[in-house]
């Protein structure tokens, strides 16, 4: 007998994305306290089973969350302020003026909720983030709902929330003590941002706090040819082998973007077990380069896909991405069999789990995990017909088609309306930074 669920899904085709990539048609899936009971056909002799919610999912596809590996949420408020500029000129004469002047807990709180908005709507339950006042995205990640990772931002040069980088491990430590065990889906991480804006007793300090509390490390790695010369300059060798020497790289590491990397890095990442986060979208509009996604995945290594900061991208759709990634390396290589659909799905959601270290608990639609679930509209002119879901959901598809979104067994967003918190708050605050910034761009201040 089983007891009554929280929600039943039925109906609808589901991608399971397990090991075995199972497809269900007129699936039925059972949710009870935020995991998944039950996945099975409709029918087939079940005893009837009541739930406090039924989902019905008939014309729909039903898939494990997105995972958004790599964003840095509140940088919506800088979303469009400057684009089709190189990455150094961008980041120099751009972001940081901007980061110094208008960064604070208010913006970082009220942009990562735009951001969570954002993901939710288009299909991301679970994500990682490395930013400034990290402990106002977590706060918003909490009230949200969401499943995230938050990292607090290190660099060694003064930041809005750290005018003293002297004092980077008392803030970093502060923040971990403030939220380890706090939420069973918000865990605090550390986001070292490279190799060439943190010292190496930084970057080894910083790990020695991730290492103790067994939370992941993450770090933008070899994104530019420039920090590639840069590194090689100061220190005599490649990123990668930099951050081994250092001993930062393992399964716990997430290392970002890894576009310029040669084949006796990408040895050592397998190795090291590290995780890739790839972010195809944010590397063209920034013309970083095409990072050697086929060749890593060959090596074994664990690659999930981010869309970086809306500075660089300018979203937050991970189906949008996943059409990118799987486009991006055929043309790239061209061939057109290496990165299939399937594959960019399984980036989307099963790997990413793996790089965050999750995958025991998310990443697939199987009994035992957490109901982290989406459902997409097929009804709509631009999915029909259907000969195959996986081509429809990375070529076809948005996250405007995302009609429903469950984190841990709670539906969030049902018929594209958040549930969980007033997005147009978040609108407005995040309109009136961006006003700021236009009265003292016209005053010629920013
Ligand atoms: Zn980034």
């Amino acid at each position: 007998m089983t007891a009554e669920l929280d929600i039943l899904i039925s109906g609808g085709t589901l991608l399971t994305m397990s090991d075995a990539m199972e497809k269900v048609r007129n699936a039925e899936i059972g949710i009870k306290d935020g995991n998944i009971l039950f996945v099975r056909p409709m029918g087939g002799g079940h005893p009837v089973t009541t739930a406090k919610e039924i989902i019905n999912a008939s014309e729909c596809l039903i898939l494990p969350g997105l995972i958004n590996t790599h964003t840095h949420l509140p940088m919506v408020c800088f979303r469009g302020l400057a684009d089709d500029l190189p990455l150094n000129e961008w980041l120099t004469n751009h972001i940081f003026p901007a980061e110094a002047r208008y960064v604070n807990r208010d913006m970082v709180y009220y942009g990562s909720l735009l951001g969570i908005a954002e993901m939710l709507l288009s299909g991301t339950t679970s994500f990682c983030d490395g930013y400034f006042f990290a402990s106002s995205t977590a706060r918003a990640a909490m009230e949200a709902g969401i499943r995230g990772i938050v990292g607090q931002g290190i660099i060694d040069y003064p930041t809005a929330d750290n005018p003293d980088p002297s004092k980077h491990l008392t803030i970093a430590t502060g923040f971990v003590n403030k939220w380890k065990g706090v939420s069973p889906l918000v865990t605090p991480a550390l986001f070292c941002h490279s190799p060439y804006t943190c010292s190496p007793e930084t970057l080894k300090n910083i790990k020695c706090i991730t290492s103790e509390h067994d939370l992941l490390y993450l770090i933008h790695v070899s994104e530019t040819l420039d920090e590639v010369k840069v590194i090689k300059d100061r220190y005599g060798l490649s990123p990668v082998a930099h951050l081994e020497k250092l001993g930062v790289l393992d399964n716990r590491t997430v290392a970002i973007h890894c576009v310029w990397v040669d084949d006796e890095e990408i040895d050592i990442l397998a190795r090291r077990g590290a995780g890739i986060s790839h972010a195809p979208e944010s590397n063209m509009k920034l013309a970083t380069g095409v990072a050697p996604v086929p060749k890593m995945r060959k090596r074994g290594i664990a690659i999930g896909l981010g869309t970086d900061g809306c500075a660089s991208n300018n979203d937050l759709d991970l189906i949008l991405e996943m059409g990118t990634a799987a486009r991006i390396h055929k043309v790239d290589t061209m061939d057109p069999t290496v990165i299939s659909a399937e594959t960019a799905l399984k980036m989307a959601t099963k790997e990413g789990a793996r790089v965050l270290g999750l995958d025991d608990r998310i990443g697939s639609i199987e009994p035992g995990k957490c109901a982290d679930i989406i459902i997409l509209d097929m009804k709509k002119p631009h999915l029909t017909p259907v000969y195959n879901e996986y081509s429809h959901v990375v070529y076809a598809a948005s996250g405007a088609d995302v009609k429903t979104t469950i984190v841990n067994g709670r539906v969030i967003m049902r018929n594209r309306k958040i549930l969980s918190f007033d997005m147009r708050t978040a609108m407005e605050k995040v309109r009136a930074v961006a006003q700021r910034i236009i009265e003292d761009r016209s005053r010629g201040i920013y």
